[in-house]
This record gives C-alpha cells, sequence and structure tokens, in this order.
C-alpha cells in the first residue's frame, strides 16, 4: 500500500523540517503549497518542500506500519490549503536559498515572504476582480462627480461580462470612484479566474534626451538585457539615474516582461512613483509596510499573475514573485533599510543579485555614493561600474564648506558664521536646510554644581530633555521616559542644566533669531501626526524665504527645489565612533544632505559645522568628493584586513547578567575552535574576536556582548557555521540567553 510523506517547512526558529502523514482522502500538494499542520499543542500554516510515496503495510490511527513491521508515529496534515504552489519554484530556490546563506531557520524564512493574509491562510485561488454596471445605474444622477461620471461611462464600454479591476485602472478609471459608485448601487464587482494577458506596455510620455553619459549608461545597459549583469549606476544625486532607470526598463517592459524596482523604506515618495507612472502605461504595483494587508495581498497577487509589469517595493519585496522578470533595479543601493536588522537579518541587495542571476537578467544598483562593498564588487570586475558625472539638470553641484568650531562661541550649536549665512539666504528670499541628528531638547541633563548627568536607569545613555508635549526625560534606546528632576538626586543642587542641543532647541533658538521666516521642523516628533509630511512638502515646493530643519528623515529621497544652503550641525560623532563603517555613513549623509541643495536652477552651498577641520578623511569628502573618499575607506579596510576584504559574522548575545552573556560567548568560541581543529582547518585561517562588550552593553535592562568572526574564505565560514550555529542553540549556556548571528553585518551595535 502506498501513502505520503510531506516535509513541511513549519514558522517555529528551529532548523529542523517536520515530516508529516497525508491523509488518504486529501489532494497531494507539491513543493511550494501551504498546509495546516499539528505541531506540539498548536496548530501552524508551513510550506511544503517535498512530498514522497513510500510502501506501507497501512496506517492506524497516526502510526504507519513499515514493510519491516516497524510501527512509525507521525502526525497527520490536518488541511492542504494550496493544490498549486503559492510559491513558485525559482522564489522557493531563492528562500532556501536566503535560509541557507543567512543561517535562519527556512520555515520562518518562507513566513516572511508571504503576504500576512497567506500567512495567515487565506485562500488565494487566482481570481481576478472584474467590475460591471448595475441595471439601477443612472447617469443622470452622476452629474455633480465628474470623477465618478468618467469611471462609469468608461465600464459602459463594456458588456454584462463586466471588464477586469487592472484594465479600467489602465484606462484612467479611480479605484476611490469604483468604490464610491459601487457604495450607490451603480456598479458591482466579482472575482473570477483571470485568463492572463500581458498587458502591452507602452510610452505614456516622450523620455528626455539623455546627455552623453546617460546614453552610455542606458546603451551598456540594453546590451545586459537577457542575461544576468551586476551593474552600478553611481552617479550623484540630480545626475540622472532614475532617468536612466526609466529608459533602460523601456524595451524589456516593452517585450511583455516584469520589472522590480527596489526603494529604500523612506523613499518610497510619490515622487519616485509618479515619474514612472507618468513614464509608461502599465500596471504599476507597489509593496511596503504601510499597506493594509488586503491591498499588500492585491498588489503580490497582481506581480505573481503577470498582471503588474512594474513592482516597486522594499526590502521584503525582492522576494515577490514575477513570472516574467526581466530587470531589478535597486534605489540608493547603499541604503541602511536594505538590510533587515533583526531576525532573519538578510540583505535584500545581496539576495536581489542572487535572484537576478537566477532569472538571468540586469540588476542595476544605483547610488550617489555608493557602498564599499559595492566599490569592492566593480574593482574585482563583478560589477559593471557606470558613472554619471554630470548635473542632469539645470544647476551645479552645491560646493561644501567647513566651519570650523574650535574656539568659537556658539549659540545652541550655531556659530555666528552659520547664523550669518542662513540670514543671506533668507535676505535673498531663498530656503535653508539644517540637518541636525538629535531630536529632542538636549541630549544631557546636566547638574551644574556636581558633575551628575541623567542617565537611563536600564541602558548605558543619557535621557534626553524634551519638552513636549510635556516636560520630561527620554530615553532613546529604549523609550524609558519619567519626569524632570526639579533638583539634583546627588547633591539637591537646583542648577540642573540640559546641555547640548537637539532638534526641538534648535528650532527654539532659530526661532528667536529669525521670527518672521517661516520654520518647519522634521523628526520623528513632529511627524508622528499622518499628513504632516504632505505639509512639509508643500511649504517646501513654494518659491520664498523659509527655514526647514530636521534629522535624518531630511536627507532622503526628497527634493527641496528651493533650497540653495544646506547646514550641517554636528558631523564629529561619525567620524569618531568605534564602529568601522560610521565614518563611510556619515560621508553618505553629508553627500545625501547636499544633494537637496541646488536642485533647480540656483547652485547650493553646504556648510558643516566641526571641531576636527583637520581631519583627512573629511578633507578628502570635501575637497575631492566622494569617489576619491570611498578609495582611501577601501584602502584603509584593505590594510586592517576588514570588511569587505573579509567575510565577517557576528554572533549577538544578551541576558540578565555580563557574566551569563559571557559565559554563553565563550562556550560559542570554543565550540567553534572544536569545529576547526575537528576539520584540521589551521587557527590563522579565520579570525576571531571576542567575547566583546556591544558598543552600548546595557541596553534596555539587558546585558549585550558579541562575537565578531572574520576570514578571506566565504565557503569555509559557512561551512563551519552550519554545523557549529545550530548546535549551538542546544548548548546548556544559552538557557537566559537571546542570541543571533548576523551574516554581512552592517552595524556592530
Ligand atoms: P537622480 O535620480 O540621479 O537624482 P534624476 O533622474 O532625478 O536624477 O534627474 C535630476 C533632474 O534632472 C530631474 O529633474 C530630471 O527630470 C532632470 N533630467 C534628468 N535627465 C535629464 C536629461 N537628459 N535632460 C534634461 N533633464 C534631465
Ligand atoms: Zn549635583
Ligand atoms: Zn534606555
Amino acid at each position: 500500500m502506498n501513502s505520503y510523506l510531506v516535509q513541511v517547512a513549519v514558522p517555529v526558529p528551529l532548523f529542523e523540517l517536520f515530516d508529516y502523514l497525508l491523509p488518504n482522502d486529501f489532494a497531494i500538494p507539491t513543493a511550494g503549497c501551504r498546509v495546516r499542520v499539528p505541531f506540539g499543542s498548536r496548530e501552524l500554516i508551513g510550506v511544503v518542500l517535498q512530498t514522497s510515496r513510500f510502501e506501507t503495510k497501512g496506517t492506524i490511527n497516526d502510526a504507519v506500519l513499515l514493510e519491516s513491521g516497524e510501527a512509525h508515529h507521525l502526525k497527520s496534515i490536518l488541511e492542504v490549503i494550496d493544490t498549486t504552489p503559492i510559491i513558485p519554484e525559482e522564489i522557493l530556490n531563492l528562500l532556501l536559498w536566503a535560509a541557507s546563506y543567512y543561517h535562519y531557520p527556512i520555515g520562518e524564512v518562507l513566513s516572511a515572504a508571504l503576504p500576512a493574509l497567506l500567512r495567515q491562510g487565506r485562500t488565494l485561488d487566482l481570481l481576478t476582480c472584474y467590475w460591471r454596471t448595475t441595471a439601477i445605474a443612472n447617469i443622470a444622477e452622476l452629474s455633480r462627480s465628474p470623477k465618478q461620471r468618467k469611471s462609469f461611462e468608461i465600464l459602459g464600454l463594456h458588456d454584462e461580462r463586466g471588464a477586469p479591476e487592472s484594465v479600467l485602472l489602465l484606462m484612467g478609471v479611480e479605484r476611490s470612484a469604483l468604490t464610491q459608485l459601487e457604495k450607490r448601487g451603480f456598479v458591482e464587482s466579482f472575482m473570477q479566474p483571470s485568463h492572463f494577458q500581458a498587458h502591452p506596455v507602452t510610452l505614456a510620455h516622450m523620455p528626455l534626451t539623455p546627455n552623453a553619459e546617460q546614453l552610455h549608461a542606458i546603451t551598456q545597459i540594453h546590451k545586459a538585457i537577457g542575461k544576468f549583469q551586476g551593474i552600478l549606476l553611481n552617479g550623484l544625486t540630480g545626475s540622472g539615474k532614475t532617468e536612466v532607470y526609466l529608459q533602460a526598463m523601456q524595451p524589456v517592459l516593452e517585450a511583455g516582461q516584469q520589472v522590480l524596482v527596489l526603494v529604500p523604506e523612506i523613499g518610497l515618495t510619490p515622487q519616485t512613483i509618479s515619474r514612472f507612472k507618468t513614464r509608461f502605461h502599465a500596471e504599476i504595483v507597489m509593496l511596503h509596510s504601510n499597506m493594509t494587508d488586503v491591498a499588500r495581498l492585491r498588489a503580490w497577487q497582481a506581480a505573481q499573475t503577470g498582471t503588474a509589469s512594474i513592482v516597486i517595493g522594499t526590502r521584503s519585496a525582492v522576494f515577490t514573485p514575477m513570472p516574467r522578470l526581466g530587470m531589478i533595479v535597486i534605489d540608493e543601493e547603499h541604503d541602511l533599510s536594505y538590510k533587515q536588522q533583526d531576525t532573519f537579518r538578510y540583505h535584500a541587495r545581496d539576495v536581489a543579485l542572487k535572484r537576478g542571476s537566477d532569472a538571468k537578467c540586469p540588476v542595476i544598483l544605483g547610488s550617489a555614493t555608493p557602498s564599499l562593498e559595492c566599490l569592492h564588487l566593480a574593482e574585482e570586475k563583478k560589477l559593471l561600474h557606470l558613472k554619471l558625472t554630470e548635473r542632469a539638470g539645470e544647476a551645479d553641484f552645491a560646493r561644501i564648506h567647513l566651519i570650523d568650531l574650535r574656539g568659537k562661541k556658539r549659540e545652541s550649536g550655531v556659530s555666528l558664521e552659520l547664523f550669518n549665512a542662513i540670514e543671506t539666504r533668507l535676505k535673498a528670499d531663498e530656503q535653508v536646510l539644517i540637518f541636525l541628528n538629535r531630536r529632542g531638547f538636549a541630549p544631557v541633563l546636566l547638574c551644574d554644581a556636581c558633575g551628575w548627568q541623567a542617565d537611563c536607569p536600564r541602558c548605558d545613555a543619557h535621557l534626553t530633555v524634551h519638552y513636549t508635549p510635556k516636560q520630561h526625560l527620554h530615553c532613546h534606546h529604549c523609550g524609558y521616559q519619567s519626569r524632570l528632576p526639579t533638583e539634583c538626586p546627588s547633591c539637591k543642587s537646583v542648577n540642573l542644566v540640559p546641555t547640548g542641543t537637539g532638534t526641538a532647541r534648535l528650532e527654539e533658538a532659530l526661532a528667536a533669531r529669525f521670527p518672521n521666516q517661516p520654520l518647519i521642523r522634521v523628526d520623528r516628533d513632529t511627524t508622528s501626526r499622518v499628513g504632516s509630511w504632505e505639509k512639509i512638502y508643500q511649504r517646501a515646493n513654494q518659491a520664498g524665504a523659509a527655514i526647514l530643519l530636521g534629522t535624518q528623515m531630511l536627507a532622503k529621497g526628497h527634493h527641496f527645489p528651493h533650497v540653495t544652503l544646506v547646514a550641517i550641525i554636528d558631523v564629529d560623532g561619525g567620524f569618531l565612533s568605534v564602529d568601522f563603517r560610521a565614518p563611510e555613513r556619515m560621508a553618505q549623509l553629508i553627500m545625501q544632505v547636499a544633494g537637496r541643495a541646488g536642485r533647480g536652477s540656483k547652485a547650493g552651498q553646504v556648510l558643516i559645522q566641526t571641531r576636527y577641520p583637520e581631519n583627512p578623511l573629511l578633507i578628502t569628502l570635501i575637497r575631492h568628493g566622494y569617489q576619491a573618499f570611498a578609495a582611501e575607506m577601501l584602502a584603509e579596510r584593505r590594510a586592517a584586513l576588514l570588511p569587505p576584504y573579509r567575510h565577517a559574522t557576528l554572533l549577538r548575545a544578551e541576558s540578565a547578567s555580563t557574566a551569563k552573556t559571557e559565559a554563553f560567548l565563550n562556550a560559542a568560541i570554543t565550540a567553534f575552535q572544536e569545529q576547526m581543529e575537528e576539520r584540521g582547518i589551521a587557527k590563522n585561517a579565520l579570525e576571531i574576536w571576542g567575547p566583546i562588550p556591544a558598543p552600548m552593553e546595557k541596553r534596555a535592562g539587558v546585558f549585550r556582548g558579541h562575537v565578531l568572526i572574520q576570514t578571506r574564505d566565504r565557503r569555509l565560514l559557512h561551512q563551519l557555521i552550519e554545523t557549529w550555529w545550530p548546535a549551538l542553540w542546544h548548548t546548556p549556556e544559552r538557557r537566559g540567553v537571546r542570541a543571533s548571528l548576523d551574516i554581512d553585518p552592517m552595524e556592530l551595535s
């Protein structure tokens, strides 16, 4: 007699796969189908990896009687949710690769790649939403709503079989109009199997005439269509990269293929999307975290069935099934948001390169400030390096100057020189953008009498002083809050002084200095209300003097056409940090912020305040630009045997005590060394650093430590991790310790 054994990846933090028995009357699920299974006392939804048939003498309850007479106890599958795979083979293979490369439990990897509703077991019947008019519809009643009227008229062109929603949207119907018409009973929607047709994509708008560099880049990319090629498109903000993407993807779309565009979390702005929408008559869907589950599933399905020609999404969109994928574009390739910083710590850029190589299509990595990883790959000729060095629009690139803060008086962090520069711009009716990566009023509360500082009881960090919405102290690392003390707990002095400058204090100082100028602050504290971003854009898009002030949020993706002066209040932290990547980050930030200036027709100026104007890296950056800076950093990294010249893995651990954390990390090191010995690997083939306390050892009440492993030999590293890491899961020292492994870590915090 035949029975079926189904191997299932279950979303639990375990590396094993689990075998289940398929009840006789169930449909046979293939790899990529979801099943509901019993797991401990719970029921979970897992993904089938393999189904195999085997000979048995029969089954009794949960036991299989093997030919040998042995009974084999197995639990049975409760439900087969999909009869055709919901995860197509190429995505399943990509996810299996990612699980093994990042050494993360496959069940959780698969689950993370699915839209929430599918993860929860919602059936996907590959039905498409159709619309048609109803019998009671009365066009005369629609005279007061032009949008509804227009949508209704377009729908009226179709008979009672209706039209697929995606086609209607392409014809200019708005979804909101359909919903309103549906409420009035004039139209109705229904689901039916979609007969997939590739919509031929046509141009909606003529491309700009490319300049010589753009033309060269476009030609090179076109040559790569139909095969795998990683391409680094390296061009300053405003050099016309987006225009290159648009023209590069045009033949791919016209040939009926799909394009995947990845953007950083914060870069998913209406501005970027509208450029794609105005260029092509194509169904474009978006995938990002700020969507309802239903909208996300709908977009995912449009990609998966092939009806969407362009998929624009953030990090996790890299796993979206697209049957006719012809090109991948990653905008702002260097952006940290592409690396997931918890649980399944994958890097979407690296996954995209693997995906492109599987799908045999070009992968374009665009950036004004490429990551050292990509510059290194370009150096090794693994990426084709295309450069755009001229500004595509009218204005020239901004000039950068340093303001030496040594021995200078400052008010709320701002030097007289900077105040004067701001004043000049405002008088000329121009806009100023001021960047300070520290929100709140002041980063420290200091006792003037004894030097006591208000620290977070749960972290190795100072508490930030906030005055709004009410006076309080706030830890930006763990969220701890307390009242502002009225006297020093150590010496009872009442002279408690908020020290240092946060955005709120800077705003106050600027408002006092320039009382009649519009001043807009953008940080997490001001943008928590929905719609405040919109207000900022609206104001920034109007001409006329204004001060825009904010944190990192200001630096990314948004265009401020009337800004002619960008001021950076403090860069020193970035060049003094213990993290070897900090200078690279700071340089990227400076260039990104600088890119906001002079986007219109006026050239911009960037002023950077520093106490270390002789810092050689900073000087290289401002005199010779990012390329020269990056070349120097790469030389340093090569000499110091650091990534990208080494492959790194970071083991993080945290527990209620330093001793416990350290004991686990020591056990981990011993186990790793044993692995090396067993395999006869020379001690110097890998460098093991640790246990070392994390840069902020205590955070949110736990004690954190690291072990960093580096090597030149990536294969060897992965072979060792493969046995070492799952075994470490079960060591007694792990009890009470939270541990995680970060392959190719981007942050050492
Ligand atoms: P990036 O993506 O590198 O920041 P964009 O593609 O956004 O650059 O281009 C910057 C500005 O220059 C945009 O306003 C764009 O419309 C314009 N632009 C780009 N390429 C050209 C071109 N070939 N001719 C004229 N204007 C261009
Ligand atoms: Zn005191
Ligand atoms: Zn804290």
